[in-house]
């Protein structure tokens, strides 16, 4: 088999195509330092009335979540949208394949807008359908594709989750990745797990709450030949994990959790399940944006927390709950740089092209990757017993 040389897609993927990602928009952006934008985004906001329907991701920047009809993560955001029907136009305030994912989810008469084509996702821009295909004909050349279930994050492109529904696998999420992981090794005599495309989250998942080892897991490198692995050690894995991981939680340390740890009294450690492996051995509590949310709400006055997730998430918790002790686990910013693509000269330039009628930067996801890709979320959403929240 051939190694795969795709270009990389740093900030974006799939319809700017002439634009160096990142740079340009196809439109008249209103300068940032416009001090009007609050009032021309409300404006816009007014005249849309119930024609639109704004959601604000968890991560975003206080400017644009404002704006926000919604808040929540990328699942919740789906759902949120497609139980809008009535919503002609969706305003997604979030990533490409968030955008994807409630195109997916909603009706084929509503309209899903990304307001800066450049906010793609470096995890989900990690796994490609070419190279996940070139993985699984290595899989096939091994004898174990028969025995192979994917299961891809919601952090992925429509097409690698098509990819997942066309060979019986599933979409999960960060809250019920255990139960999606139980079901995909009850598929099949001695099934083993393609997962993508976040290593931390299969790893934490198969290690922490399936009982599995670190031996079990092996790491399929995209950018080696045969991934980096032998037939030999494909088929003596259980958990097969893509090498990607999320640029954001990817850089917490285990250095920074003593080190923390040392210096405020007491303090419990809070992650997400997209850290490191080191890093979630240390922490106290592992668990999804949604769970670190409501943790800290439920959490005791005068109680201290070092939270390793998105910075904005992270400064706004610490501004809701000023009777808490709330540090970030990281020394340096850590925002996610693609989610900030989203800022409010990008927000209103789209509010008010639709007000004038013209629908900008709308994700489409094509029909036959949207029925494989549907399959996929299918198969999460009839997991059994868990709530689907991520
Ligand atoms: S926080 Fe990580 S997983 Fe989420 S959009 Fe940013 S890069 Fe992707």
């Amino acid at each position: 088999m051939t190694t795969v040389d795709l270009p990389l897609l740093p900030l974006g993927r799939g319809t700017d195509l002439s634009a160096e990602r990142g740079v340009e928009c196809p439109g008249d952006l209103p300068a940032a330092s416009d001090p009007g934008l609050v009032a021309r985004a409300q404006a816009a906001k007014e005249a849309l009335g119930d024609r639109v329907f704004v959601l604000g991701h968890h991560y975003q920047r206080d400017e644009v979540i404002q704006f926000a009809d919604v808040t929540g993560d990328s699942f919740k955001l789906a759902r949120d949208a497609a139980a809008r029907p009535e919503a002609e136009f969706i305003v997604f305030c979030g990533v490409h394949f968030m955008a994807e994912s409630a195109d997916i989810l909603t009706g084929p008469e509503q309209k899903v807008i990304l307001p800066d084509l450049a906010a793609g996702c470096s995890m989900a821009d990690m796994a490609r359908l070419r190279q996940v295909e070139d993985a699984w004909d290595a899989l096939t050349e091994a004898g174990i594709a028969d025995s192979v279930v994917p299961v891809t994050y919601m952090n992925s492109s429509a097409d690698i989750k098509a990819f997942c529904g066309r060979n019986g696998g599933a979409v999960c999420t960060s809250s019920n990745a255990e139960v999606a992981l139980e079901w995909a090794f009850d598929q099949k005599p001695d099934a083993k797990v393609l997962f993508l495309p976040d290593q931390h989250l299969g790893r934490n998942t198969a290690v922490l709450k399936m009982g599995l080892t670190l031996d079990d897991c092996v790491v399929w490198d995209p950018h080696r030949p045969h991934g980096g692995l032998t037939a030999e050690q494909l088929r003596d894995a259980k958990m097969i994990l893509w090498k990607g991981h999320c640029s954001v939680h990817g850089r917490f340390s285990p250095a920074v959790v003593d080190e923390l740890r040392a210096t405020i009294p007491d303090v419990q450690i809070l992650v997400h399940p997209e850290c490191q492996h080191e890093v979630v051995l240390k922490a106290d509590l592992v668990g999804s944006t949604e769970f670190i949310i409501k943790t800290i709400e439920a959490a005791p006055a005068g109680s201290s927390w070092a939270i390793g997730t998105e910075l904005n998430l992270v400064k706004r918790l610490a501004a809701a709950h000023p009777d808490k002790h709330i540090a970030f686990l990281d020394k340096t910013v850590c925002y996610c740089s693609t989610m900030n693509r989203i800022d409010l000269p990008h927000f209103v330039w789209a509010m008010e092209s639709l007000v004038a009628g013209t629908v900008v930067n709308q994700i489409e996801v094509d029909p036959e990757t949207e029925r494989w890709a549907q399959v996929a979320l299918q198969r999460m959403l009839d997991l059994p017993g868990r709530s689907h929240k991520d």
